[in-house]
């Protein structure tokens, strides 16, 4: 397959050639092969997308989500929670423990499908279905697979439901690491927090990793986390962690709203990956991460949404107005929180799928790619590119998502290959038994 996008505005994300105009991209299976303003010919392509008064940029990387937390959508009857603790038990806890496996495929059809609506396309999941464990995470791979994005999963081990089930959660994340083959899916050893995590638990995990792979996991979120780890083990989270291997150049770090100066050292002395997800932070009322220490400990800080949504644009702004607010400065951070979204999730994925090739419209690299419906109404130039993604771009609509060198959307459409509205359909039936069943 041959795809020409022509007479567009790229902004390439490269630092050395941040923005081409009249330009033209060309792509050739999963990689971009051209990108320049000679005159190519129309019938040389399978595909010609004329990509005038638009701008093209590197598809988006959502460091952190939950593709089950689709089926929670308006749903009713839930408990108001009065902490943190109580969000779980009240909501997901319950939600989690009735999804069945055609419901994890469901929810993560229908959550990529958002994400291609919204120009994401790698996604780093993180799974939990307790009462249907084995099989959940190829049940997930199948559904990357059927979308054509890419993915990073894991299964959540924890305590919290008995050793039957941690022993299943252990198996899945091990058995999927051995048996996964596609090269667009890195697995990761999921882990779901400290404080349902025994220290049985934790050693066990880590002496079955021979091979060091990274985790993923949910880290010092709310205030309990921290409370939980000093009564029963004397120690902070991110110590308790890094005393057994956890904290490591793979893993993934989510939250980390309550850490200490400690903490940070300790993560940048492993390498750990710390991702913000701070609309989840909003809505759970955790409390503000001090990113930007986080970044001054030379820490790689990537965005997520922990699902709240997948317009990564709107998300970078959050992540910005908050440090805002927390800093008391209007001015401060632009150049540091919004390189979470546009370096370092690529950096991240990098770093999963050990390439170069992601978050960068250049030649040789993936031909992941967006097309955002924004013609500037003011000069656009090499040396403003971050205020236009900020103040524009970052709520432009993504007309045309590319992934893998495959269109997925255009035009505001799927391609034919995605039966959106009957996979939705079958979806709002899933989810009403789900519902009932909680
Ligand atoms: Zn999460």
């Amino acid at each position: 397959m041959k795809i020409l996008i022509k007479n567009t505005t790229i902004i390439t994300l490269n630092n050395s050639n941040m923005l081409l105009t009249n330009s033209n991209i060309v792509i050739e299976d999963k990689y971009i092969s051209y990108l320049g303003n000679e005159v190519l010919a129309d019938s040389e392509y399978d595909r010609v997308i004329d990509g005038k008064n638009k701008v093209v940029m590197p598809g988006y990387i959502n460091a952190h989500t939950h593709f089950y937390s689709s089926f929670a959508k308006g749903i009713g009857g839930i408990d108001p929670s009065k902490n943190f603790v109580e969000v779980l038990n009240n909501m997901w806890w319950r939600l989690d423990k009735q999804l069945l496996l055609e419901d994890t495929y469901y929810s993560a059809l229908t959550a990529i499908m958002d994400g291609i609506k919204n120009g994401v396309t790698t996604f780093i999941d993180h799974h939990a279905s307790p009462y249907a464990i084995t099989n959940s995470l190829p049940e997930i791979a199948k559904a990357v697979e059927r979308m054509g994005v890419k993915a990073s999963l894991c299964y959540e081990i924890s305590d919290r439901d008995g050793a039957d089930i941690k022993d299943a959660g252990i198996l899945e994340n091990f058995s999927f690491i051995e048996d996964n083959k596609n090269p667009d899916i890195v697995a990761l050893i999921g882990l779901h927090a400290s404080f349902t995590l025994s220290d049985a638990t934790l050693k066990e995990i880590v002496a079955k990793n021979v091979n060091n792979y990274g985790y993923h996991i949910h880290v010092s979120e709310d205030k309990g986390d921290e409370v939980d780890a000093q009564e029963k083990y004397k120690t902070s989270v991110v110590e308790r962690l890094a005393k057994f291997g956890i904290v490591n150049k793979d893993s993934i770090l989510a939250h980390c709203v309550n850490i200490s100066d400690r903490d940070r050292q300790i993560i940048k002395e492993n390498d750990g990956i710390i991702v913000h997800n701070p609309e989840s932070n909003l809505n759970n009322a955790v409390g503000i991460s001090d990113v930007l220490s986080q970044i001054k400990e030379g820490i790689l800080v990537g965005l997520g949404t922990d699902a709240m949504t997948n317009k990564m644009g709107n998300e970078m702004r959050i992540a910005l107005w908050l440090q805002h607010i927390k800093q008391e400065n209007p001015s401060c951070g632009f150049m540091e929180i919004s390189s979470l979204l546009l370096e370092n999730n690529a950096k991240i994925a990098n770093r999963l799928w050990k390439t170069d090739k992601f978050g960068i419209l250049k030649e040789g690299s993936y031909a992941d790619l967006i097309i955002l419906d924004y013609d500037p109404i003011t000069p656009l130039n090499e040396d403003n590119v971050l205020g236009h993604i900020v103040f524009g771009l970052a709520e432009a609509n993504v007309e045309t998502t590319i992934s893998n060198g495959k269109i997925l959307w255009h035009n505001y459409q799927f391609e034919d290959f995605i039966d959106q509205h009957q996979i939705n359909k079958h979806s709002r039936e899933l989810a009403k038994k789900l519902w009932e069943r909680m």
